[in-house]
């Protein structure tokens, strides 16, 4: 018999990784399939990055880590949120984790009593509203469509917030959407929350530095409400490093504090290499950075070009990220071979199988009438995958 906990039988499984291990299945039946659904860089680990690593084994960095992490990465942390985003912290403000999503979760888990709700914009990246539940807080939904860039309004903010309200979760650069907030619209989500002194927010700047807007815009940068921000960051993206497990918090000190002591019950410091890898990657030469950041930004012109003329498609243009959020919406309810496709989670079933493409239904990400397309893989493996979407789309009647 099964006795999973009433926490676990709550919970959904992540349809990005779903996605990625379906893909991954039909790879090794041999099927030539083009991988668009989970979200990383196809870059690997610049160079110095990994001899820092190779260095740290050398020189024995084989012991646990103090929980929160090293200080040295904790002050690499503090020196580039001073440097890049003009934001004084101290080592103290900062726990490093095993990568964004343990950050987050730390963060969820130590704020949020039961009951208590937490705004999340949607569409919104498929873990959020599951850490919610895992602190049997309430997620409660804001949605912003294609038509407004996928971005939520200080009105639907104010409206949404209610004395049970902890917190705002909010992405920017988005993940699923790609949309980037500018400065005067963060401001003016902050002016609407310097009002509501109980509210706390999550923000989760994970995607920084694939930003085509110039320059990244942490919400913590605004005077009003700074006691009560969080800023949830790491290497994974901008480094290429997802598989190191590197993510950290730059938070008041008192909850810092308490996702340290979360971790130290749970899961103690994170890997003791990959923190030395990551002190590189802040540490050192940063051309890799804008350089990636480059790639990803030819990508996501041709991406939208070549989707944009794919009709029955509303494509946005994402300003970060390396996600592309096209509304499909005019393809639901069509059929292929007599199979009808009622969601965009059997939109994207039915771009795997037919078009050995694979993205993930808009559903997961609390969007149902959009698919997300990860553009992080070669200019050849982009047009040929869109090629075969607009192939197999103008297959459905
Ligand atoms: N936040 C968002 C929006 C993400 O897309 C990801 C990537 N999965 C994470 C957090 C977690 O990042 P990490 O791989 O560092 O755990
Ligand atoms: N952030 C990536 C994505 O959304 C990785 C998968 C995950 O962590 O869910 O695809």
């Amino acid at each position: 018999m099964e006795l999973l906990s009433a926490r676990l039988t709550a919970l959904s499984p992540s349809e990005t990784f779903a996605m990625a291990q379906k893909s991954n299945e039909l790879k090794a039946q041999g099927i030539d399939v083009i991988n668009m659904s989970v979200g990383e860089p196809d870059f690997t680990t610049p160079v110095h990055i990994k001899e820092a690593a190779k260095q740290a084994i050398d020189d024995n960095f084989s012991f646990y880590s103090p929980v929160a992490g090293f200080p040295d990465l904790k002050k690499a942390v503090c020196e580039k949120l001073k440097n890049e985003n003009d934001l004084e912290y101290t080592p103290a403000q900062i726990v490093v984790s095993g990568g964004a999503k343990q950050s987050l979760c730390n963060v969820i888990l130590s704020i949020v009593d039961k009951d208590e709700e937490v705004i999340i914009p949607a569409p919104y990246w498929v873990s959020y509203p599951e850490m919610v539940k895992l602190a049997e807080g309430r997620s409660v939904f804001i949605y912003a469509g294609i038509e407004k860039e996928f971005k939520i309004t200080p009105q639907q903010l104010e409206d949404a917030i209610t004395p049970r309200t902890k917190a705002l979760i909010l992405c920017s650069p988005s993940n699923p959407t790609g949309s980037v907030y500018t400065r005067d619209e963060l401001q003016a989500l902050a002016d609407v929350l310097e009002k509501h002194k109980n509210v706390y927010v999550v923000a989760d700047e994970i995607y920084e530095h694939i930003n085509y807007i110039g320059k990244h815009e942490s919400m913590a940068q605004f005077d009003n409400i700074r006691d009560r921000v969080i800023v949830v960051n790491g290497v994974s993206k901008g480094y290429a490093m997802t598989g190191w497990r590197i993510g950290w918090i730059a938070a008041p000190q008192w909850i810092a504090s308490a996702c340290s002591m979360l971790q130290g019950q749970y899961t103690s410091g994170p890997s003791s290499i990959s923190q030395k890898a990551a002190v590189a990657a802040y540490t050192g030469d940063q051309s890799c950075v804008t350089e990636m950041r480059e790639a990803f930004e030819r990508r996501r012109d041709l991406i939208v070009n070549l989707l944009g003329q794919i009709p029955g498609l509303k494509v946005n243009n994402p300003m970060g990220a390396f996600y592309i959020f096209p509304e499909c919406a005019g393809y639901l309810g069509k059929s292929y071979n007599g199979k009808k496709i009622n969601t965009a989670t059997d939109l994207a079933m039915y771009l795997l199988e037919v078009a050995h493409v694979a993205c993930v239904g808009g559903d997961a990400f609390g969007a149902p009438g959009c698919i997300r397309i990860s553009y992080a893989t070669s200019d050849e493996n982009i047009t040929k995958a869109i090629a075969r979407i607009a192939a197999a789309l103008e297959k459905l009647i």
